[in-house]
């Protein structure tokens, strides 16, 4: 039976990648699911027209994140389409999957400006997208944040990234105890290297090189993640709060 048939969920950035993969994931399990984007239109009518393909239900909203009135713009466009489908803007499950990666500037290269910018989408932004959802999620909600295996290896290359997903994994931590006494949980997914369907997972040797990081000798697809995304959202996992889960493949191991 589908386990999240009556529920509602926001997947941010899901025109694409993992965040795209996981709303087509909740979607096949019952949920309404708004899929977010910001530059990508195309990209987010294709995530829609791949739900209602499988007879799910699903809207697109757009908003950028990181810039003043990003949340207040989110929550604009998500308000209007679950009333419009459901009479009420209630939100039962939060993914806050939208993120940016630094592009290969080394840490003496990077610039203050460069640094604000992905605190702001990658971290400041979550924070704030919680705060105003709480207004619409009911107790037993359930919030997902996605970091990344980069919070736990060292990467120098990527060590503003890896500071923007050491802030996400707080947001969980502390909001985990803060949330609990309302059912909230609140969990971190960690992917690994994950195709993302970008350039560089169609050049063959990068992505033996990549394979080579996971235990299991393979780059991860978006649907290994989202799968883990999908569990921690349904009542299966209500024992599950303030978690880092591991959806590296095994790439932590060392
Ligand atoms: P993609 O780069 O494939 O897609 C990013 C998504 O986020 C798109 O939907 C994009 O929207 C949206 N987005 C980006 N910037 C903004 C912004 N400023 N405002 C609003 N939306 C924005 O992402 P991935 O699937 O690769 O990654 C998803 C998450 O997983 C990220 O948090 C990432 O850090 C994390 N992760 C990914 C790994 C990987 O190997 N792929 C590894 C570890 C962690 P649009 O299409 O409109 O541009």
């Amino acid at each position: 039976v589908d386990r999240l048939t009556d529920k509602t969920a926001l997947v941010t950035g899901s025109s694409r990648g993992i965040g795209r993969a996981t709303a087509v994931n909740l979607a096949r399990e019952g949920a309404l699911v708004a899929v977010h984007y910001t530059a990508n239109e195309e990209a987010a009518q294709e995530t829609v027209a791949l739900i209602e393909k499988e007879g799910g239900a699903a809207f697109a909203v757009r908003a950028e994140l990181g810039v003043p009135g990003d949340v207040h713009e989110l929550f604009l466009g998500l308000e209007q389409g679950l009333k419009e489908r459901i009479g009420e803007s209630r939100l039962d499950i939060l993914v806050n999957n939208a993120g940016v990666t630094t592009t290969g500037q080394s840490f003496e290269e990077l610039t203050p400006e460069d640094f604000d910018r992905y605190m702001a989408v990658n971290a400041r932004a979550p924070y704030f997208i919680v705060q105003r959802a709480l207004q619409l999620l009911p107790d037993g909600g359930r919030i997902v944040n996605i970091s990344s295996g980069l919070t736990r290896t060292a990467n120098p290359d990527q060590l503003a990234y890896a500071m923007t997903k050491g802030a996400v994994e707080q947001l969980t931590l502390h909001l985990a105890r803060h949330l609990a006494p309302r059912g909230i949980t609140v969990n971190t997914v960690a992917p690994g290297i994950t195709n993302n369907g970008g350039a560089v997972f169609d050049i063959p040797e990068a992505v033996e090189a990549m394979a080579q990081l996971s235990a299991f000798k393979r780059v991860g697809e978006a649907d290994d993640v989202a799968d883990v995304v999908t569990f921690l959202a349904t009542h299966e996992a209500r024992w599950i709060t303030g978690a880092f889960v591991d959806a590296t493949g095994g790439t932590l191991l060392g």
